[in-house]
Formats: structure tokens, sequence, C-alpha cells
């Protein structure tokens, strides 16, 4: 079994401890790596080299163009080395390589477009409204910042932090979540070929409690960027809070895909299907609240069940399967429990509902589609990170916006109509983050991301995310030779 250590400092390092864990192949439920328990002593070592690199290495005194070029460099990295990432990633977490791949792949558009950003991020001269001063700002890097990512989408989710926290000029820990850990190990390898100074970008693996917490309670840590579930991102706000520490939280969602009755119906069945049986349901973005219009409920839940039905369960590696396993035993156990939950509560399972019979492997769940679901119902109100759906009916526009919005949640939404005016006079009503007008679940580097509500704080992608990642600065400069009366404000 492949055995890994830390990377801290430039260096490979055994974890403190003493002691690796398992890491698991979801598909076959086998363990197949040796993963280092780091502790709070690996957070300090970590944390410790990443200020110094901050503060007294190489990397504080390179132009923000060398260090653009760095980030370029690692994007082709990462490019060149896409297949044996993705599948990686794959053994780890147990998503589809196709998905996998693409995802990679793409991965260094984000180290070009911030890259691109980081000789771009200019001061302004003020002009003062006070005699005697010249008055400008610069926008200046944090320090060290600690990414916190799970297991869904293990490398897309620290590229977001790490390119545009690098850019800035900042120095980066990455924990990645301790059950799929691997390709932020293999990622890492790239770094020092890239041309980063050590010390820039370390990476600590581990349980959150043991590892997670010590890194954000660091009194040398400047910022947080955290993408996982309510109980970690609120612990670690907390802790963060006590420090002073700013935080990006990107959390989890109960995202409403709404289908009008105008809409293309077999466009609206593709982006349901895409919207929760797509990564298997494991994706913050689940639009796994289906509302439709009830003039066409009876026979779009018609067409939607036929087409689930056809999902090709199998290995996530093999180019035909469209629905692999999901990545732990644990949320394995719990979206099984969640179905239970709106059996017992009342909702009409008409598709699915358990463990497929002949199963390819142990982690399985069936696509599984809920009817005659109510809002009120735990399985509309809680996550449940899973290939399981909710279909709500609504009668028209504003009961769908009531509906839509009626969960502690922002992160995402669906439109499905061909009326124009509908579709703007909803998206301006819906209270998420990203909202899709006959599409879902599409990213990219260049829009802003980010929930509303319990979906969490602050944004990723786009230019203002480099934002997060900076302080500003206001110099004075006296241009007068004197100094004015001294018991005064001036
Ligand atoms: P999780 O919260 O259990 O773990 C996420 C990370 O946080 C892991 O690395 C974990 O070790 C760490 N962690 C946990 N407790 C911590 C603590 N007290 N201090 C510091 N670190 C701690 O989440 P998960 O189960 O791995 O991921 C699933 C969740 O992530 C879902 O809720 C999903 O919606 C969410 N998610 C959100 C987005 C988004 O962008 N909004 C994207 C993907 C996943």
């Amino acid at each position: 079994m492949q055995k890994y250590d830390l990377f801290i400092n430039g260096a490979w390092q055994r974890p403190e401890s003493g002691e690796w864990f398992d890491t698991h192949n979801p598909f076959t439920g086998e363990p197949w790596a040796r993963i280092p328990r780091g502790n709070a002593a690996d957070a300090e070592k970590a944390v410790a080299a990443a200020h110094t690199a901050f503060t007294a290495g190489p990397w504080s005194k390179l132009t923000a163009t060398a260090r653009g070029a760095m980030l370029r460099r690692l994007g082709d990295l990462i490019a060149r080395d896409a297949e044996k990432l993705a599948a990686t990633e794959v053994r780890d977490n147990g998503k589809l390589y196709a998905e996998m791949l693409g995802q990679v792949k793409y991965l260094p558009q984000w180290y070009y477009y911030y890259g691109g950003l980081a000789d771009k991020i200019e001061g302004s001269v003020v002009p003062i409204d006070k005699d005697g001063f010249f008055t400008y700002t610069r926008h200046e890097p944090l320090g060290v910042i600690v990414a916190i990512t799970p297991w869904n989408s293990p490398l897309l989710l620290a590229t977001l932090k790490l390119a545009p926290a690098l850019a800035a000029g900042n120095t980066v820990v990455l924990k990645p979540s301790e059950f799929t850990s691997a390709s932020a190990l293999e990622f890492v390898r790239l770094v020092t070929e890239a041309g980063f100074p050590d010390g820039v970008i370390n990476v600590v693996t581990g349980l959150g409690g043991e590892v997670g917490a010590p890194l954000v309670a660091h009194p040398k840590v400047a910022k947080i960027a955290f993408t996982g579930g309510e109980q970690g991102g609120i612990a670690a706000y907390e802790s963060a809070a006590r420090g002073l520490k700013d935080m990006v939280l990107e959390l989890g969602g109960k995202s409403p895909n709404i289908v009008f009755d105008d809409a293309i119906i077999d466009n609206a069945v593709k982006g349901a299907i895409a919207g929760i049986f797509a990564a298997s349901g494991q994706t913050c973005i689940a639009g796994s609240r289906l509302l439709v219009q009830d003039s066409i409920y009876d026979v779009f839940l018609d067409k939607l069940v036929a087409f689930a039905k056809t999902a090709k369960l199998g290995d996530p590696m093999h180019p035909d399967t469209q629905v692999g396993p999901v990545t732990t035993p644990a949320q394995h156990k719990k979206i099984l429990d969640y179905i239970a939950i709106a059996k017992g509560e009342g909702a009409r399972c008409v598709l699915g509902g358990g463990t497929p019979t002949n199963s390819p492997g142990p982690w399985f769940v069936e696509p599984t589609i809920f009817a005659e679901v109510t809002n009120d119902m735990r399985i509309a109100r809680e996550e449940v990170f899973g290939p399981v759906l909710s279909v709500i009916r609504f009668r028209d526009e504003e009961e769908a916006v009531a509906i839509a919005n009626d969960t502690p949640y922002g992160l995402a939404a669906g439109i499905w109509t061909e009326n124009v005016g509908r579709a703007l006079r909803v998206e301006k009503q819906l209270r998420a983050g990203t909202v899709w007008v006959n599409a879902y679940r599409a990213m990219s580097f260049m829009m802003p991301f980010g929930g509303f509500k319990r979906s969490g704080l602050g944004r990723e992608n786009g230019i203002d995310a480099i934002r997060e990642y900076l302080e500003t600065k206001s110099v004075w400069i006296n241009t007068t030779g004197q100094t004015a009366n001294p018991f005064v404000l001036r």
C-alpha cells in the first residue's frame, strides 16, 4: 500500500504522532493508501514554515509578476498530470473518472486567471480633502492562510482557495478531508517543480479535531477558508472569532430546482437529473428539492422516473458508468437513514429507496425519488448529500418563490421556463448565491460562488475573490515639512 508523509517546509515529514490511517477506495471498500495522522505539533510546524516563508523567505521578496508566472507554471504542471491526479481522486472519493478528469483539467484555469491577476492589484491615490498630504492605498497579503476542504471535490475546492490566496502573496497550509487526502499529497509534488519556495504551500493531513482545529486556532494564522459541513464550519468559525480572524465559509445547501409549466420538459428532466444524481448527489449545490408546477407535475414525474431508471451504476473508472458509490460508509448509512425518515414522513418513494440489488460495491445507493414531498418534511429541509430527490408541488410563481426561499440555506437554485420575464422576476426574488436559468451545475473561475444564509460567508471565484486575501493599507504622507497642533485631530 502506498504510504504518504506530510509536506511541510518543502519536505516530506513523518507525522509527530507516528501514526497513519487507511484511506479507502469507495468502489471496493478496500484500503489502498496510508495517510499521516497529523496533530497539533504538525500544525505548529506547518504554520511556522508558512509564517517564515511569508515574513522572511524569498516569496515575500518576489514581484507580483514573478508570483503570477509561478502560478501559471503550476497550472501547466497540473494539466500535464491531470490523468494521474484525477485517478487518485476517484480512488479516494468514488466519483466518476469522467467528472474528476473534467474538474482537474479545468483547474489550470484558476492558476492562469489568478496568476494573471497577481500584478494587477492596484491601490489608488486618494484626492484627499486635507491640505498638505499625499495619500494612497495599497493592498497587501494577510499572511498565513489555512485552507480546509471536504471530500467531494478535493482538488477543485482546494484550488478555489489556493489560487487567489497565493496570487495575493499569502502562504498556505492546506488541510484536506481525512477521507480524501491523497490527491492533495500528489498535487503538492508539483509545487516544488513549479518553483515555489519552501514553506509557501504546506499540506497537513489528519482529523478535523486533531489537526484542523489547532490550525484554525493558531495565533499566526491570518485567515481560514473552509469548505465543509455546518458542524465543522461553526466550530471553526467560533474558534476563529476568539482569535479575531476572518473566514470564508462555504457550507451546505438544500437547493431548489424549479420547473414551470412552460419549460422545455425534456431539458428540465435532464437538469433535474444533473442536479441530484450527478456525483451521486454528493455536491453542495445539489438540486435536492425539485419544485414542479401542479399542471405538469404528473407528466414530469413520469418522464423523470423513466430517465432516472436508465442511470448506469458501476465502477466510477468505467466510461459508461453514470452513478458511482458514495464516499464513506458513514455517508452511506446517513443516506439510508434519510430515506427511512422520508418514508416515515409519508413521502411517496417512486424510484429506488435503498441499496441496489446486485450492488456493484458495498457503498452504493439507488437513485431515489420521493414524490408528494411537502416543504416542512425533514427530507426537504436537511441536507442528505446523496442521490435522493424530493419532488414538491407548487401552484404559481408566488408559491414557487415562497417554497424555494423557505429553507435555512441559500447556496444555489435552478429555474426552468421559456418565459424571459418570469425567469428574471423569479431569479430576483430567490435568496441564493447562484441561480441558473435553463441549466444546472455550471461553474467557472470567473463567476463568484458562495452562499446566502446558512450556506456560508464570503465568495470564491471571480476577481473579487482575491480581495478575501488582501488587506488595505492607507498611507498618509505629510508634504508640508511642518507638524500641526499635536492636541488636535487633523
Ligand atoms: P466536514 O465539515 O465534515 O469536513 C470538512 C473539512 O473540515 C474536513 O477537512 C474536516 O477534517 C474539517 N473539520 C471538521 N471539523 C473541524 C474543526 N472543528 N476544525 C477544523 N477543521 C475541521 O464536511 P464533509 O462531510 O467533508 O463535506 C460535506 C459538506 O461539505 C457538505 O455539507 C457539503 O454541502 C459541504 N460542501 C460545501 C461546498 C460549498 O462550496 N459550499 C462544496 C462542497 C461541499
